[in-house]
């Protein structure tokens, strides 16, 4: 099926989807590479992606901001170890805005239809906003971006205040509510505290204990804040320091799971600080082994849990009323509000459903088959010049996925360039070359914590392969991607003239 570029479309060499932390990189390093004519679209009305979106109370990043941060931008002015969100967002919008690629980010729009146009070698990308014609397709839609919302019998009913953790209702006063939470995730343990101190009455529906370990916050003072601004190289030296500590960690998820014993001794001594009531330890304690699902960090979230108008509930859901969840055990708790904190379309996700590749067929139903793949996490065979940021076996439970969208965008870039400097219009991965990387991949995944670890978690997907994270160290992943290794894929001269510019 051949689709045609019209001749409404507005030609580009590049288009990135989303302007959240891996699209913001991949206009600044494309702009530095001497690549001026692309476009960024957003669905949304500003940069910042998840940063910009989750503004649910507590919202904070689990992952030290100094490695929570571009390499090529550093910021002597986190406030603390761990920002909150609104840090996070102001940091990315200003290094957005200080590149000077801002003019070409075109926000409130949504990208429709991706389909490959092979007579043009383009891809025609059709917006909420006009149409596109691309020679490259830079997809940076994240990977935990579309809420996931629980099947529940009656939950359309509901006729109280309902929202995703992701789509926070700010117009809802919650002071004095009955509030329940469902879900208690990376998200939910942030905002259940914050919701503790608001509501009448806090139920927290949990389906799995997770495992949870202290948070080791603190304040940057004056000072060091000076020192990192003065001299740069102090916070080079700080950031070198919070990765070499989380690149340590690895080995416990993906070589020696047994390691975890450790994490798994720090998080119930952490419980035991916090819960007095045995039966409220004994719900909260995982069994399985640590690292299996995300390990979470909080000292607030089990003191919360223990105060008096909060319950966990474990008994599973039956239903939900107008008014109410029913608990399997036929209990009743009415409620106001209803906050699901659910996760996120993972294994599956949305873009796909949009991408039709050279022979027609979309990246969905090619994934659906068997599993997403792709060749170093960014192309995919059948789908020339499409390069996805953040996407399978891109994911860590360990460390920054700045470092991962880093590395990606130098491998697109250098991509982009082998493209120009060679003359080509298309170059896919060979069809064989992607199987050996997943193959290897799946071999990668047996002895790892997600694996052997005994939990259902996101990142499996629906034929219980791990599909999302990285099975190694980070370094591993950047030099991999440190060259565009063009060797391995198929190459199409450029066939129109108009391609071929200086
Ligand atoms: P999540 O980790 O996927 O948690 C979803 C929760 O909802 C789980 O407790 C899950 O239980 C529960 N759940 C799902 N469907 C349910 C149903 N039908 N009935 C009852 N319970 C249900 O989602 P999240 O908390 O939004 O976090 C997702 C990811 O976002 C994190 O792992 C992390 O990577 C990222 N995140 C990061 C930060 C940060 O600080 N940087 C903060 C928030 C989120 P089960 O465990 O039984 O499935």
């Amino acid at each position: 099926m051949a689709t045609e570029t019209t001749d409404t479309a507005t030609a580009v060499d590049h288009l990135v989807i989303g302007a959240g932390f891996a699209g913001v990189c991949a206009a600044i390093k494309l702009q530095e590479a001497g690549e001026r004519d692309f476009v960024v679209v957003e669905k949304d009305s500003d940069v910042g992606g998840t940063w910009h979106i989750n503004t649910y109370p507590g919202a904070e990043c689990d992952v030290p901001s100094q490695l929570y941060s571009y390499s090529f931008a550093l910021n002597p002015d986190w406030s603390k170890v761990y920002s909150p969100q609104p840090e996070i967002w102001a940091y990315v919008r200003r290094v957005a805005e200080e590149s000077g690629t801002l003019d070409r980010f075109v926000f409130d729009t949504a990208v429709l239809d991706v389909a490959w146009d092979q007579g043009a070698q383009r891809w025609l990308v059709t917006t909420t906003n006009g149409d596109y014609a691309a020679r490259s397709v830079i997809a940076g839609t994240g990977a935990l971006a579309e809420p996931a919302l629980p099947d529940i019998d009656g939950i359309d009913g509901f006729q109280g205040e309902i929202f995703h953790s992701a789509r926070w209702n700010h117009d809802v006063d919650l002071t004095g509510k009955r509030i329940a939470v469902i879900g208690t995730g990376a998200s939910a343990i942030q905002l259940v505290p914050e919701l503790q101190k608001v509501a009448a009455q806090l139920d927290v529906y949990q389906r799995t204990p997770n495992w949870i370990i202290p948070r080791n916050e603190r304040r940057f003072s004056t000072l060091e804040k000076a020192l990192f601004r003065r001299v740069p190289a102090a916070q080079r030296a700080a950031r070198a320091a919070v990765y070499a500590m989380l690149e340590a960690r690895a080995p416990a998820f993906t070589r020696f799971p047994v390691l975890q014993v450790a994490t798994e001794t720090a998080a119930k001594r952490n419980i035991r600080k916090a819960i007095a009531d045995p039966g409220l330890r004994e719900k909260v304690t995982p069994a399985y082994r640590a690292g299996c699902k995300r390990i979470l960090i909080s000292n607030a979230y089990y003191p919360a849990l223990a105060a008096d108008n909060v319950e966990l509930v474990t008994d599973g859901i039956a239903k939900i009323t107008g008014n109410a969840i029913v608990t399997k055990d036929g209990a009743e708790r009415p409620i106001d509000v209803l906050v699901v904190a659910t996760g996120f379309h993972v294994t599956d996700p949305p873009i796909a459903e949009h991408v039709t590749g050279r022979d027609g067929r979309r990246l969905a139903d090619v994934w659906d088959e068997h599993g997403m793949a792709a060749y170093k996490g960014t192309t995919v065979n059948g789908f020339p010049n499409f390069f996805q940021i953040v996407g399978p076996n891109v994911g860590l439970g360990h460390s920054s996925m700045i470092f991962m969208i880093e590395s990606q965008v130098r491998y697109v870039v250098d991509a982009v360039r082998t493209m120009r400097r060679e003359g080509y219009g298309a170059v896919e991965p060979s069809a064989d070359v992607q199987q050996r990387w997943t193959d290897a991949i799946r071999e990668r995944m047996r002895p790892t914590v997600w694996t052997t670890g005994g939990c259902a978690s996101w990142y499996l997907d629906k034929f219980g392969n791990n599909t999302t994270l990285w099975p190694g160290q980070t370094f591993t992943f950047r030099r991999q991607l440190s060259r565009f290794d063009v060797e391995k894929y198929d190459v199409e001269p450029v066939t129109h003239e108009e391609l071929v510019t200086a």
